[in-house]
């Protein structure tokens, strides 16, 4: 199947709504990394935003390829699905593993915009990529657990309402397995902003809304443990299939606005009294990107319909992931080469999304850590770490 024939509908719906948000909206908020409130308000309401959500609780109860159309053409636009995308994974690990107490509690809120759930808090900055390694701790004292350490790059925490946290309750050489001895809490930020939580937020390369947290005898009430104490390390592998498939189709959306930005600019550029794109020097670059983010996107495909159908599909997220952030990356160069000097222009949006969608070989995974996986768990070749 084309990648234009799944979701039609949904695909026109958005492209429509995004036409509200064009590049000097993109650009405005950009210059003061602010965070687009109007584009989620207006994502929120037309109920994009909880398209994965089971319709008992108020969403659409669509499969994740809905949410990867709605995360392709947003991205496809010029605008960025970043400040909004993790609403549509953190809340499975509430709807896979919390209580019927906590989903009633809290999804009809999510689903309505009434509450954002857009935090996710994993990395810390002593552990890096290895999870295992994290020291925030939460201990049991009563009805509560108290949260004392600190996380870093957690995006949009001054935007969520909640926030799904990884901490350690025993500590790792008294875990059973190193991966064992974690549990996910539920955080409610605005009850925890200034009584043992603190925000702060790091700027970055591109405008992406993402803080260092600190956490001091922080109060979390017991009742929000999510599933089963010591299991969380699990529950939060189960969200990252999820995650990397609907990262993956937003740099498919990235790579598709690259070429369409290059091919178009190609046709009517005229340098040496013709079309720059005449020449096959400027043509192939571009062809070879569309071949490339073609050609990830049936990756892209592929890792959600297993994800649709209940089957495993880890080795499959991760390829996704890596072949279109790779694809996304290779055509933004090649569109900023198609433009010459215009591609630094920031107007042109260009390098903007330049900076946006190199973002994507780093997080939420790192190549190196996929080629890692691929080596050892599909190849079967020894471990290095
Ligand atoms: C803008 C932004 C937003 C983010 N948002 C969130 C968020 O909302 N929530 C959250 O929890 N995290 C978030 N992250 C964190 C992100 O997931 C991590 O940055 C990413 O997983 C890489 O981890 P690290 O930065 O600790 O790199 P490190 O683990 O320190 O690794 C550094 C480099 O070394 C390589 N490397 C490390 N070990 C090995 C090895 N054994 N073999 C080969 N290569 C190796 C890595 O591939 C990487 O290139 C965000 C990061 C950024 C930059």
């Amino acid at each position: 199947m084309s990648k234009a024939e799944t979701h039609p509908e949904i695909r026109d719906a958005v492209r429509k709504l995004c036409t509200r948000f064009p590049g000097e909206y993109w650009r405005g908020l950009d210059r003061e990394r602010a965070y687009p409130t109007a584009f989620v308000n207006a994502l929120t309401e037309a109920g994009w935003l909880s398209v994965l959500i089971p319709e008992e609780y108020g969403g659409a109860g669509l499969g994740i390829s809905a949410a990867c159309a709605v995360l392709e053409e947003i991205h496809r636009s010029g605008a960025n699905g970043a400040a909004c995308h993790a609403q549509m994974y953190t809340m499975g690990t509430l709807l896979r593993h919390g209580s019927e107490a906590q989903k009633d509690k809290w999804l009809p809120k999510v689903a309505s915009g009434e509450i954002r759930l857009q935090a996710f808090g994993v990395t810390e900055p002593t552990s890096g990529t290895d999870t295992t390694r994290i020291q925030t701790f939460a201990k049991r004292e009563g009805d509560s657990y108290v949260v004392n350490g600190s996380k870093i790059w957690i995006s949009r925490a001054e935007h969520s309402d909640l926030m799904v946290l990884l901490c350690r309750t025993s500590p790792r050489d008294e875990a059973g397995k190193p991966s064992d001895g974690m549990s996910v809490l539920l955080v409610d930020m605005r009850e925890a902003v200034g009584k043992g939580l603190t925000v702060r937020p790091v700027r970055t390369m591109l405008n992406h809304a993402t803080t260092e947290l600190f956490f001091d005898n922080m109060k979390v009430p017991a009742e929000n443990l999510i599933g089963r104490e010591g299991a969380g390390f699990r529950y939060i592998l189960d969200g990252m299939n999820a995650e990397r498939i609907l990262i993956a189709a937003e740099c498919i959306g990235d790579g598709r606005f690259f070429i369409d930005r290059a091919s178009a600019y190609a046709k009517e550029r005229s340098v040496f009294g013709r079309a720059i794109g005449e020449n096959q020097g400027v043509q192939f670059p571009i062809a070879r990107a569309h071949v490339q983010v073609t050609a990830a996107s049936l990756m892209v495909d592929h890792a959600a319909a297993l994800f649709e159908a209940g089957e495993p599909c880890g080795s499959e997220a991760n390829m996704a992931k890596m072949t279109a952030s790779e694809a996304s990356w290779y055509a933004a160069d090649v569109c900023v080469q198609t433009h010459g000097g215009f591609g630094f222009a920031e107007e042109y949006d260009i390098e903007r999304k330049f900076r946006e969608t190199r973002l994507y070989q780093v997080a939420p995974i790192s190549t190196n850590l996929i080629l890692s996986h691929v080596a050892t768990h599909v190849l079967g070749m020894p471990k290095s770490f």
